[in-house]
């Protein structure tokens, strides 16, 4: 056995704990991998909490992100004793996921460690910086850059917003900064935000068009929010979306599409195909500097990650949660 998060399922509740797991009931896979460190985002709140159900079997070990070592492979890509890293796939909601000491997944959805980061830096990162490295990417593909404009990035101070912020102000971005937690103002500004706002002044109803403020936006925030991000979009601009922290819907207009030619990019990291994900690694081992992702990183342990659940979906969590699960 070995020691995992398990969430079980009665008739009208789900129950989480630390339990120990059987290796006989892991599910099928070609690399079995130890794993060492893993992360908490905003799904696995949403997982642990059961808030949205995000769950699809049960038992269910819970965690979407892990890294370690290979154990045993049949896979011609992985050797025992690799490196590994393992983001979204279903892990954690229809596969069993990476909160847990072991872990058994195809081959295929397996990347390499990238040269040059460690495995808590690559949790530290987790699907919440990939993510917001997919952003990044998106915007660069529609031929934006820093020349032309302001960025916006709301939930700034979430996970995919202090990576996104670090990552663009790197790259020689104005970057506005949209939060809900003035008191992070010192915090967002040493990340590289230029200008910081109030999130209330994008999460009320919208106009359809609004002063034009930001050429391009990164919005892990949904709902009204966005629709206003699109309203105040220049001419010819690009915003993704990514996230749904304030909510599923989106109450725009059309408006900012057939007026001004701005653009809405959907980013997807669950399901993203492997050479999108490879170049995403690639950047993020080279673009984000390694001082300012300690600073956005806090460590916990197994034990820590039902609580952390609760909080990161109470939007108490500022950055990223590293889960030391065992020694690399
Ligand atoms: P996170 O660390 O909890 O960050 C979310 C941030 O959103 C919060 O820190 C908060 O920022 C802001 N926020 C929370 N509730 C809000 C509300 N009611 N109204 C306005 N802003 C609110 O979560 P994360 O891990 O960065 O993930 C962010 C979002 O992206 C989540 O919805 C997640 O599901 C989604 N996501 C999607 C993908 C994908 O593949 N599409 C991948 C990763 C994440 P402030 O405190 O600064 O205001």
């Amino acid at each position: 056995t070995f020691r995992a998060i398990v969430i079980e399922k009665n008739d009208t509740s789900q129950i989480v704990g630390l339990k120990d797991f059987s290796e006989a009931d892991l599910m099928d896979g070609d690399v079995t991998f130890r794993v060492t460190h893993s992360t908490v985002n905003y799904k696995d709140g949403l997982a642990l909490t059961g808030k949205a159900p995000v769950v699809r079997r049960f038992p269910m070990i819970p965690g979407i992100d892990g890294a370690g070592v290979v154990e045993a492979s049949g896979h011609p890509d992985f050797r025992v004793g690799d490196q590994v890293i393992l983001n979204g796939w279903g892990t954690g909601e229809t596969h069993l996921g990476s909160y847990a000491e072991k872990s058994r997944v195809k081959g295929d959805w397996l990347v390499p460690l990238p040269a040059g980061l460690t495995p808590a830096e690559a949790m530290a990162i987790g699907t919440a910086g990939y993510t917001a490295m997919l952003s990044v990417l998106a915007l660069e593909k529609h031929g934006l850059q820093p020349s032309d404009g302001p960025v916006i990035v709301t939930g700034a101070a979430g996970g995919v917003g202090s990576v996104a912020i670090a990552l663009l102000a790197k790259a020689g971005w104005h970057v506005i900064a949209s939060t809900g937690r003035a008191e992070e103002a010192d915090y967002l500004r040493s990340l590289g935000a230029a200008e910081i706002i109030d999130r209330n002044e994008l999460s009320g109803p919208m106009r359809p068009l609004g002063k034009e403020r930001w050429i391009a936006g990164i919005d892990a925030v949904g709902s009204h929010t966005l629709a206003n991000v699109l309203s105040m979009t220049r001419y010819g601009g690009a915003v993704t979306a990514c996230g749904l922290a304030q909510g599923m819907d989106l109450p725009a207009s059309v408006a900012p599409f057939i007026l001004r030619g701005v653009s809405l990019l959907g980013i997807d990291s669950v399901m993203c195909p492997k050479p999108r994900r490879l170049e995403a690694w690639a950047r993020l081992a080279t673009d984000l500097d390694r001082e300012k992702l300690g600073e956005i990183t806090a460590t916990i342990h197994l034990e820590d990650v039902i609580t952390a659940g609760q909080d990161i979906i109470a939007g108490k969590v500022r950055g990223r949660l590293v889960v030391e699960i065992q020694k690399s």
